[in-house]
């Protein structure tokens, strides 16, 4: 027997909660499908635990400074594994308050994999499911280089899940996991190598955030290799592990191999063969500016669609595409435009808009002006140690309309929200310069930039 649903989303993670939250609040008769722990990757193995993780070595820095600010503090240690169950208890009560708030929307919700049978028709277990609508929201999973040995190595579910400090690391990539887990566990007091196949971290920021990125990171005791091919992971007699690279030299001594490589849309797994869904070269979802897939009457949010992979797009996309489908507006879509990030590093990154080279690229040399400025925040008037700012916006033509907002710093990272909405908005310098800066902060210096 079918059973049949208004609304069928598969994945309960943050794009397909939020989409059938909002699909029932307009009285459709919706179920989600989950497979995992509900909240998917941002509750369970992603934003969230690692946001804690951060305020955590964030708490180590600011233990360290704080007797230049004249407390007499004697530290006695740090329990990881004290930090690790608080939050696991925390993300169990997450995980309660989703549970609740689909039961108190009214959405029907079942544990297992699905699998689509044929175009309309999704399979789990022995029960078979079709919906008017049917959403993909399968999210992504980290990808493990096929080499030799890589199962010896964690990503960063397996980070979550350690139960100590590993004194020594190498961390292999170059995007936000790569830098973020790097920072956390440094600040902690592993000992962090970072690989990268490259020359850079973060290649596809702002010149300025990465490079200065980069500096700051080496600067904290991280050390960073360059331009690194690996040939195998291996264990050595000592149980530690070692690396060997292409061309032959080996690196070892780690008690951990953390690979932050990029992730993988999970749809290998979804029963796509039984279907006309079209799929990107990188395995996503191939999905047109209102989420369609290439079914009618199929759609793929978050994640799965290889677009910006962070919550609040898979959120906004997934109630955009309820609020089109339930909620009598059509025109309803995600603007994928100027949508701003931050990379929980240290010190963070927040950035909106366009990078230099891309305002360059996309409006010509002559047309674009970059005002920028680095110093130092008075955080660190009395301490021995520095840590850089550096705010940047990047102009465009003869009213300098603001279309990229960066900055590296303490704080950026709840900073640049706000510079978010003015960059939406389409503010201009002479905006900024109209403002009345706010002192002593870091954030007055976007409003004070000649
Ligand atoms: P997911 O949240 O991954 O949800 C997909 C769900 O689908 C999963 O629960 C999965 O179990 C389920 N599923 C898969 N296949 C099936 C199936 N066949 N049947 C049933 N269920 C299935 N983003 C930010 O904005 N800020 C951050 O600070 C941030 N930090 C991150 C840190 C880490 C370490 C990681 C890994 C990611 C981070 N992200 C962050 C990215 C963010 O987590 C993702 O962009 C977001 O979770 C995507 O949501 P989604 O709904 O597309 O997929
Ligand atoms: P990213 O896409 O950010 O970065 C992965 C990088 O690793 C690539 O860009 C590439 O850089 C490098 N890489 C790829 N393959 C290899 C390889 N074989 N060997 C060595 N390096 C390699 O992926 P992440 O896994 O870090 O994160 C996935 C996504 O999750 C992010 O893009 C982001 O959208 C989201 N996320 C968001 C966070 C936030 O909002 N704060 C935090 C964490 C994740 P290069 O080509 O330069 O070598």
């Amino acid at each position: 027997m079918t059973t049949r649903y208004d609304y069928l989303v598969i994945g309960g993670g943050s794009g397909g909660i939020a989409s059938a939250r909002r699909a029932a609040s307009y009285g459709a008769k919706v179920l989600i499908i989950e497979a995992g722990r509900i909240g998917g990757t941002c509750v369970n193995v992603g934003c969230v635990p690692k946001k804690v993780m951060w305020t955590t070595s964030r708490i180590a820095e600011i233990l360290h400074d704080a007797p230049a600010y004249g407390f007499d503090i004697q530290q006695n240690g740090f329990d990881w594994l004290a930090i690790k169950q608080a939050r696991d208890t925390y993300i169990e009560r997450l995980n309660n308050i989703y549970h609740r708030g689909l039961d108190e929307s009214g959405v029907a919700k079942i544990e297992g994999f699905a699998r689509f049978n044929d175009n309309h028709t999704v399979v789990v277990g022995d029960q078979t499911f079709t919906g008017e609508h049917i959403l993909i929201a399968t999210g992504s999973r980290p990808i493990i280089p096929e080499l030799p040995g890589a199962e010896l190595g964690i990503t960063s579910d397996g980070f979550f899940e350690l139960e100590h400090l590993p004194p020594c690391v190498v961390v292999v990539g170059a995007g936000y996991i790569a830098v973020e887990l790097a920072g956390v566990l440094n600040s902690l007091g592993s000992e962090v190598t970072i690989l990268l196949r490259k020359e850079q971290l973060l290649r596809p920021f702002d010149v300025t955030l990465r490079e200065t990125l980069m500096e700051e990171m080496e600067c904290a005791g991280i050390s960073i290799l360059t331009r690194l091919q690996l040939q195998s992971v291996e264990r050595e007699d000592n149980g530690r592990l070692l690396l060997r690279r292409l061309d032959g030299e080996v690196i070892s001594g780690f008690d951990q191999v953390l690979w932050a490589i990029g992730r993988r849309p999970t749809t290998d797994t979804i029963g796509l063969e039984h279907t006309d869904i079209v799929t990107d070269d990188d395995e996503s979802i191939t999905t047109d500016s209102y989420q369609n897939t290439s079914v009618e009457g199929v759609y793929a949010v978050g994640d799965v669609t290889g677009r910006r992979a962070l919550t609040p797009v898979a959120i906004a996309a997934g109630r955009r595409l309820a609020d089109r489908l339930f909620g009598g507006q059509p025109g309803a879509k995600l603007d994928y435009d100027d949508i701003p990030s931050v990379v929980f590093s240290h010190p963070p990154i927040g950035t909106v808009g366009l990078t230099e080279d891309e305002a360059q690229e996309q409006f010509g040399e002559q047309m674009v002006k970059v005002y920028q400025s680095r110093f130092t925040n008075m955080y660190y008037s009395v301490l021995a140690r520095r840590s850089p700012t550096v705010v940047k916006l990047v102009t465009v033509g003869e009213h300098e309309r603001i279309v990229g907002c960066h900055m590296i710093g303490d704080f950026a990272d709840e900073i640049i929200q706000g510079f978010s909405v003015a960059v939406k908005m389409g503010a201009r310098k002479r905006d900024f310069d109209n403002t009345v800066a706010i002192h002593p902060t870091a954030a007055e210096e976007f409003v004070t930039l000649r």
